[in-house]
Formats: structure tokens, C-alpha cells, sequence
């Protein structure tokens, strides 16, 4: 099961007078899409941008500016946000299975605690949607103004997105809303008009949806009370080099006689750098998170534990904003696989390849390294996260 995340950005923003996609303004430095975007690093394996025709190639550009953890496809919208919506399924390669969650591209604001109750509830009872009571009292009024109904304030939420569901109830609820011709303002209605259960979970006060140029300052403000925090770390392991063990170093089989020992694959490099990234968060070690008595991780691939690793920082609000990886043998040459070691780092991480380094280096035959008894590794990691400063 995967989850596909559906950006409706199909937005024209007339009420901004910006003169394009309000998604592709620019917000404390990023765009409005970009944030968007990022709010689902941890949550997303794919997502579909839907984009008005003359904005395909901008929103395009935007997302190949800078790498995001999960591919993106571009999709185009439709004349309303439903067939936009619909055109995203449709373009989304899910297996009946996954997990959509369709989203405002103008809902630049929304947290991973929300984006978790969402999931949590889809996963349990097949759907997801955020909502917030409504706090002003509500007027049911007719063409002139005058108010026909005053509805029961306490029964009334205000609902917010991302709005979760199983992949096949929501390409058929909106399958059967464009057959049927029913119109609606977003997804649940439309599962809501197919019969299906809609559950709710607590939204956000903060996940505002920029539709006014008021909206863009109160995020603007609500942004620049976030202020960036870094932390290192620091991570060291060793293994033992034995003969028929195959060596692996970030994720790479390199070929020679003799390789480490250990409970999983026992890629040292790995090894430091996820200690250094628990480290820089004070969340313990890998011994901690992954401990080499459970049988889960006999034999496991390291590059998978880095990529656990990897969403427990993220999910406590950190992402690593650059590794340094040193690995000390005697033998083999590693130079050749440096390149392949990058790559595989940044892979995991969902970052660029030049915010990872590894190095080698041998310890001129001094040591165990030097004698060929094992290799070791270390590793530095800088991570950032934000915290709220209170305005008053
Ligand atoms: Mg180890």
C-alpha cells in the first residue's frame, strides 16, 4: 500500500490580483506550492500536481528547482476542481489498495501532526477529513438578504484538507459524481453523493487556505515566528572483517575477499551516520532503535534502516541539511564507489547528492584497521527543524 498525494493547484487567485497562480507566489522564500508540497516529505510516496494548461510549465519548473523526497508528476486540471481532482487519479498509476490524499495547493500551512490524524483515520475506517467547529453562528439566508434559518451551531464543522481515502472508493465516488453531474466543493461531498462514510478528525486553526492577500500576511507572520534551529551530530562504528561476508559500504556490494560481520549487512558507514542523525536529534542510537537481538533486522540492508531512520527525524520536526561520512580501511580502493555511495545517500535522505560527502581514507597500516582486523566509519550530520517563538 502506498499513499499518492493529489495537489489541486488549479487555482486561478483572481482574489489576490496577483496576476498568476497564487500556488506560485513566492512566501517567505518558497513558493506557496513548494510548501505544499513539503508539508507531505514524510507521508508521500508520489504525488500529482493538477495545473491549469498556461501553468503547467511554471508549476513544472517550480518542482524541478529543488529535489523532493517522492516523485511528482504534473497532471492537467480540469474546469473545476473535481475534474481536476479526477484527472490527478486518473494519473496517478495507484494500485486499488493505496491511499489518496487530495489536497489545496493554496493549504501551505498544513502540519504533520494533522496530516497523521488524517492518514490514521483513513487507514482505520477508510476515510479522513480535518475539520474545525464553526465558531461564528451561521445565517441560512434568501436572495434578498434576509435570513431564512439559523442552523444549530454545535452540529457544524468548517473542513479543511488534505482529505484522505482508500484510491478505488474515491476514483469511483468520482467517476460517478461526473456521470451524475453532481458538483461540489471537495472530495468528501463527492464520496459523500456515492454513499460512502465520511469520518472527521481535528484540523488545524493554523492550516488557513491563502485565498485573500490577508491570508498570505497571517502566513507570512504565522512563518516568520518559526525560527530555524540546527544541531549535530556526531556517529563512530566498527565491524570486523571476516572472509565470506560480502562488503557493503553505503549501500554499495563492493567486490573483494573479505567482508564485515554483523547481525544486518553491517555497512559500517551507515552505521556512523545513522548515529550521527539520532545523535543530532538526542533520540538515542541505532542499537536503541534497531536492536541486533530481533530477528526483523538479521541480514536487513542498512540503506533501509537509514531510510527509518531518516522518518523518525522527520517525524519529530528534523531534516538533514548536510552528511559528512568517513570511512577508515586499509583495503580495498574505495574512490571508485564513492560517486554510487553519494547517490544512494541522498536517495535515502530525499536530498541533493551534494549535501552528502564520504570519504576514505586508510590508517597507514597502523591499527586494526591498518592490519585488516575490521573497518570503521565516522560520520557528522547537520539537521534542522523550526521552533515556534511566541509573539507576545
Ligand atoms: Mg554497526
Amino acid at each position: 500500500m502506498k499513499t499518492i498525494v493529489i495537489i489541486a493547484a488549479g487555482g486561478s487567485g483572481s482574489r489576490m490580483n496577483a496576476g498568476i497562480n497564487k500556488v506560485l507566489l513566492p512566501l517567505c522564500g518558497k513558493t506557496v506550492l513548494r510548501r505544499s508540497m513539503e508539508a507531505f516529505a514524510v507521508h508521500a510516496d508520489r504525488m500529482v500536481v493538477t495545473a491549469r494548461p498556461e501553468d503547467m510549465e511554471a508549476v513544472r519548473r517550480e518542482i524541478e528547482s529543488a529535489p523532493l523526497p517522492f516523485p511528482v508528476v504534473v497532471a492537467e486540471g480540469g474546469a473545476s476542481r473535481q475534474e481536476s481532482v479526477l484527472n490527478g487519479l486518473r494519473a496517478a498509476d495507484c494500485e486499488p489498495a493505496d491511499v489518496v490524499m487530495v489536497h489545496d495547493g493554496a493549504r501551505c500551512m498544513a502540519d504533520a501532526d494533522m496530516i497523521e490524524r488524517v492518514l490514521g483515520s483513513c487507514l482505520r475506517s477508510g476515510s479522513g477529513v480535518p475539520v474545525l467547529p464553526v465558531t461564528d453562528t451561521i445565517k441560512e439566508c434568501g436572495a434578498d438578504g434576509t435570513v431564512l434559518r439559523t442552523p444549530d451551531r454545535s452540529v457544524l464543522f468548517k473542513a479543511q484538507t488534505p482529505q484522505a481515502f482508500r484510491y478505488r472508493e474515491l476514483l469511483e465516488a468520482s467517476e460517478q459524481a461526473a456521470r451524475d453531474g453532481f458538483t461540489a466543493t471537495d472530495d468528501a461531498s463527492v464520496m459523500e453523493h456515492a454513499g460512502f462514510p465520511v469520518h472527521t478528525v481535528e484540523g488545524s486553526p493554523r492550516n488557513i487556505k491563502l485565498t485573500s492577500r490577508e491570508d498570505l500576511m497571517e502566513a507570512q507572520r504565522m512563518i516568520e515566528q518559526q525560527v530555524p534551529v540546527f544541531r549535530v551530530g556526531h556517529g563512530y562504528d566498527v565491524h570486523r572483517l571476516v572472509p565470506d561476508r560480502k562488503l557493503v559500504l553505503c549501500g554499495v556490494d563492493i567486490p573483494w575477499e573479505m567482508g564485515l560481520l554483523g547481525h544486518s549487512d553491517a555497512d559500517v558507514a551507515l552505521h556512523a551516520l545513522m548515529d550521527a542523525m539520532l545523535g543530532a536529534a538526542a533520540l538515542g542510537d541505532i542499537g536503541q532503535h534497531f536492536p541486533d537481538t530481533d530477528p526483523a533486522y538479521r541480514g536487513i540492508s542498512s540503506i533501509l534502516l537509514l531510510k527509518e531512520t531518516n522518518r523518525i527525524i522527520r517525524e519529530k520536526g528534523y531534516s538533514v541539511v548536510n552528511a559528512d561520512i568517513t570511512i577508515a580501511a586499509q583495503k580495498p580502493k574505495l574512490l571508485p564507489h564513492i560517486p554510487d555511495m553519494r547517490k544512494n545517500v541522498a536517495a535515502a535522505l530525499g536530498c541533493p547528492v551534494d549535501s552528502v560527502s564520504v570519504k576514505a581514507t586508510t590508517t597507514e597500516k597502523l591499527g586494526f584497521e591498518g592490519r585488516m582486523e575490521g573497518i570503521s566509519a565516522q560520520a557528522v550530520c547537520l539537521i534542522q527543524g523550526t521552533a515556534s517563538v511566541s509573539s507576545d
